[in-house]
């Protein structure tokens, strides 16, 4: 799970079904495998916070004779083909998103609570470390800690 991430091999934006993204697989030279689809169909019925344990529970609960090795081996696979990507919400283990869906998080280090960060609010921090820099951030990855407005 510690292969570092192709920065700009993304999905588009417009994958938006379980075929959509086979299809982004396809295209990007890698096989849509039924065990592949059990995958994404997982990550399609969840609100994308699963970690990889979680996710072969839910692959294996919809399609119950694929092996776990297979289930992490796909995660890795879809990973390189830039159709899902994995985030650090807090303390806990990697969380897996599609990457057509993927989003920014500020956790409250107080209560626990997970706020969706909209992109726009990185653009200006994303000019300038660009601009400083030349550093191209990634505000996804990780998220960022504090504390909510209940907590602050
Ligand atoms: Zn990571
Ligand atoms: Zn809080
Ligand atoms: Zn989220």
């Amino acid at each position: 799970m510690s292969k570092p991430l192709g920065a700009d091999r993304t999905a588009t934006a417009e994958a938006s079904t379980v075929d959509d993204v086979l299809a982004s697989v396809r295209a990007r030279g890698g096989r849509a495998t039924s065990s592949r689809r059990a995958l994404l169909e997982a990550l399609f019925n969840t609100d994308g916070h699963l970690t990889a344990e979680e996710l072969a529970a839910a692959v294996q609960a919809r399609a119950p004779g694929v092996y776990i090795s297979t289930i992490y081996r796909n995660l890795d696979d879809l990973q390189r083909l830039g159709v899902v990507v994995h985030s650090h919400l807090g303390h806990g283990p990697a969380t897996y998103q599609l990457a057509s869906s993927a989003h920014a998080h500020f956790i409250c280090d107080n209560c626990g609570a997970t706020v969706e960060a909209p992109d726009e609010l990185f653009q200006g921090l994303a000019r300038t470390a660009k601009a400083k820099l030349g550093f191209s951030i990634d505000p996804r990855h990780f998220a960022m800690l504090g504390h909510c407005s209940v907590c602050a």
